[in-house]
């Protein structure tokens, strides 16, 4: 069995293979905490600024800041939440960002147990009690997050 990460690992038997438990609980602990970014595509602008009724202009005025010419949501201070987290809770759910979609199943997340492992620190949702994400599951969210944006 090969899995998508053998592009970043020479692994050919995914240490996940039987699955992963997670259940996500919407604790919001992964929009908040430590300083971080959310990337947004030029695609996932335009959703969610219709989605919020605004201009993409005023969206971006709004809600987005500039790094190293990519483009990331703001974050609110003392506790660097998401601009969007208001009362442990996404005010755009349906039109989320790719990269809150995907969350845990990134590549840093999955490389090996221990990364898993390291993930649940600070997750509460990856938890032995969770049900069980089959392997196909966890490849096609895996697929979507490093999918190229369009
Ligand atoms: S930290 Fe984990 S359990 Fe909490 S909202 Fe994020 S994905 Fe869900
Ligand atoms: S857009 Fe929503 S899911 Fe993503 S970090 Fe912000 S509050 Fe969390």
């Amino acid at each position: 069995m090969s899995n998508l990460l053998n592009v970043l690992s020479d692994d050919d038997e995914p240490w996940y293979k039987t699955g992963l438990e997670f259940q996500c609980t919407e604790c919001g602990g992964c929009c908040t905490g430590a300083p971080g970014y959310v990337w947004v595509s030029d695609n996932e602008i335009e959703q969610m600024a219709a989605f919020l009724d605004l201009s993409t202009e005023e969206f971006s005025k709004r809600y987005l800041r500039f790094v190293n010419d990519r483009m990331s949501l703001k974050e609110t201070h003392p506790h660097y939440d998401c601009v969007f987290l208001k009362d442990k809770k996404c005010t755009i759910y349906s039109v989320r960002p790719k990269q809150c979609r995907t969350f845990p199943w990134w590549p840093q997340n999955l490389k090996s147990k221990q990364d898993w492992e390291e993930a649940a620190k600070h997750c509460e949702g990856i938890r032995k009690q969770a049900a069980k994400v089959p392997f196909n599951a966890i490849e096609e969210q895996l697929a979507i997050h490093l999918k190229s944006d369009e």
